[in-house]
């Protein structure tokens, strides 16, 4: 088979089986997998894997293995039956490269119901769109991933390379579900993680620190509130001061080769606010978890630093903070960022890949998101693409993934898979 033959072969086999791939990621969106509940589809994927004659791994994360590992962050969710699910792939010739693909079955919360037009969990295909939560990150991304790799077999091919298919959890929060497939030993020549990108290649990506402040007093009744003691209150003193380091930061920002030519690239976002327990009654506790961005180079430590330090300096100038300090408690992401270079190999297997589908050069994407690519492209070299469909919501309501770029990107990962680990004839 020459290559056009083995091109054209690939990109027929994923449209022949783009309704069967619909049909499967429908099946896996339909699994209502917020944290700590990503069990069942880490079952399907099992699953869907032994069907296809991987070899499978799927075992418990232990977050003791974890601990002393380069981008650990802490987990405060039970994590009792948090589990990781690996494929492999293992060719008798191994003349091609190794390679991971990876996505993540771990879903955000899908907030209040009414604000959905159909029911997150419920995935209705409509207008060239498939709706529901995690359609769009990741869920569509991971499935198209395998009907890449059944396409290869559908053209009478199989890869030279070895191949381990991940399926990961805690993506949208520490990470941890990535780390413990390094932990388990898992290496590869590239990864690929199809991430919703817009058809794009991420660059360069920033990363998250999670922490929340815990403001603490003594309760009294309203009628005394002038004793200026309201935890709610003085938690939105903090909130202004941390706005203002965002400021700082994104003014540091600008030195960045890839984020000077984004605006605004580092957002604090006060995520969560929990805080008292009675109209009238002076709230003498107020619990605030935040995010906020780092850029590729700066110290997770140095920057956890800085946090403390504007708190701290915040707390001083307020009646009620200055006697009452408030806490600051890291409570998830402690995320380097992570720029994808030293990958010309695999970038250029991509090129090839990409202009096959949709002609030209793909265009880079400088992400104010992170994804799990860090991971392996810092603890390990390995260079880590991230590059998928299209859609929108991400982590909004009526969350969708556009199914003709997810064709498109299915097409594109499949004769990259084949161009990077090489095929054979069945
Ligand atoms: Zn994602």
């Amino acid at each position: 088979m020459n290559a056009r033959d083995v091109r054209r072969g690939i990109l027929e086999a994923v449209d022949e089986n783009f309704d069967a791939q619909l049909a499967t990621t429908a099946g896996f969106v339909a699994i209502p997998s917020i944290r700590g509940a990503e069990g069942p589809c880490q079952d399907m994927i099992g699953d869907l894997l032994r069907e296809r004659a991987y070899e499978v791994d799927d075992w418990p994360i232990n977050i003791d293995d974890l601990r002393d590992l380069r981008g650990f962050a802490p987990i405060e969710h039970d994590c009792s039956k948090a589990r990781t699910v690996v494929g492999t792939y293992r060719p008798n010739n191994t003349s091609g490269k190794s390679l991971i693909l990876q996505g993540h079955c771990d879903v955000v919360p899908a907030g209040p119901l009414d604000m959905w037009e159909t029911p997150p969990f419920s995935p209705v295909v409509r207008d060239g769109r498939m709706y529901g939560r995690g359609a769009c990150d990741m869920k569509s991304g991971t499935i198209a991933a395998l009907y890449a790799l059944d396409a290869i077999t559908a053209a009478g091919l199989r890869p030279t390379g070895r191949i381990h298919f991940q399926s990961v959890i805690e993506e949208e929060s520490t990470g941890l579900g990535a780390l413990s497939t390094l932990q388990r030993g898992y290496r590869a020549d590239a990864c690929f993680i199809p991430e919703p990108t817009s058809g794009r290649m991420v660059r360069s990506q920033v990363g998250v620190i999670w922490f929340r402040l815990k403001v603490r007093g003594h309760p009294v009744h309203v009628f005394e509130a002038g004793s200026g003691s309201n935890a709610i209150t003085a938690a939105y003193h903090l909130i202004q001061s941390l706005q203002r380091l965002e400021d700082d930061w994104n003014e540091r920002a600008k030195s960045d080769h890839h984020f000077k030519a984004v605006t605004h690239p580092i957002n604090f976002n006060p995520g969560i606010i929990k805080g008292g327990d009675w109209a009238s009654s002076v709230p003498a506790w107020c619990d605030v978890d935040c995010r906020i961005a780092i850029l590729p180079g700066w110290s997770v430590a140095e920057c956890q630093a800085e946090i403390v330090r504007c708190v701290t300096a915040a707390s001083r100038e307020h009646r009620f903070l200055a006697n009452n300090p408030p806490e600051v408690e890291w409570s998830g992401f402690l995320s380097e960022g992570y720029e994808l270079k030293d990958s010309a190999e695999a970038e250029a297997a991509f090129a090839k890949a990409y202009d096959a589908v949709y002609g030209g050069t793909v265009e880079d994407l400088v992400f104010t998101a992170l994804t799990d690519t860090r991971f392996y492209g810092l603890n390990y070299g390995i260079p880590s693409l991230c590059f998928g469909a299209s859609g929108a919501a991400m982590h909004g309501f009526n969350e969708y993934v556009d199914l003709d770029s997810l064709r498109k990107s299915t097409k594109t990962m499949a004769l990259f898979i084949a161009q990077w680990c090489g095929v054979e004839k069945l």
